[in-house]
């Protein structure tokens, strides 16, 4: 698995064709450079696999580890909220995506997954009992509900 091509290698012989996609001769350089895609504009704004994500939602949207992490191609950006915060590391939906429905078995796969980890989250802070905070009014549910600050676990209350 390559992990980051040396710039404007074409060393190995392969020949050089267009976007993946849809065959079109052209595909933007600067993705095809940083995360080894050949996409052309069409592509891209057809889809939002070409969007990228943070470290931070790539571990707990898809459930990938750091090791999982370490063969998909990233890309540092200094952080836009302080330059003083730690780079980002982004990742392409796409990739993460393949990674994650391998990893999982699909997108079925992957939402079980949270499903049980959430589960198993859940039933671990019952056991120490739950951290509720104050309820707060739910307007979607009628009534007032409180959440775990812990588990996220939410629970209705009564009001009299
Ligand atoms: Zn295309
Ligand atoms: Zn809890």
């Amino acid at each position: 698995m390559q992990v980051a091509p040396p710039l404007g290698s074409q060393a190995d012989g392969s020949r050089e064709t267009g976007c993946a996609g849809c065959g079109s001769a052209t595909y933007i350089q600067a993705i095809m450079d940083k995360f080894g895609e050949r996409v052309c504009r069409a592509c891209v704004r057809e889809t939002d696999g070409f969007r990228t994500v943070t470290k931070t939602t790539a571990k707990a949207e898809y459930l990938l580890s750091d090791s999982d992490l370490a063969v998909i191609p990233s890309e540092l950006k200094p952080n836009p909220r302080n330059t003083r915060f730690r780079d980002m590391r982004l990742y392409l939906l796409k990739q993460l995506r393949e990674k994650a429905y391998a990893k999982w078995g699909g997108p079925e796969g992957l939402e079980a997954e949270h499903h049980r980890r959430r589960l198993a989250r859940v039933q671990g802070c019952a056991k120490v009992g739950h951290d509720f905070c104050d309820a707060k009014w739910d307007a979607e549910r009628a009534s007032s509900v409180q959440t775990c600050k812990r588990c996220g676990m939410q629970t209705e209350v009564m009001d009299f």
